[in-house]
């Protein structure tokens, strides 16, 4: 079984996406999560319930693209 948990948002505590790992990540082509978007600040996540930006980091493991809560 999968070590899956809920993330939620630091801002306002409510759920933000299921991570399939314990380190808080998330899958790039997971086609139900939130979208992660990139700017120039890099790449990030917008709460779905306040709109609270969640920075994100870019991680390349063996199971392909993945990004992490920074
Ligand atoms: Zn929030």
């Amino acid at each position: 079984m999968l070590p899956t948990h809920d993330v939620d948002c630091r801002y306002c505590g409510e759920f933000v996406f299921t991570s399939l790992s314990v380190d808080d990540e998330l899958p790039a082509e997971g086609p139900t999560f939130p979208k992660v978007r990139s700017d120039k600040e890099g790449d990030y996540l917008l709460c779905p319930h306040c709109g609270h930006r969640m920075a994100m980091k870019r991680i390349t493991t063996d199971k392909g693209v993945v990004f992490r809560t920074a």
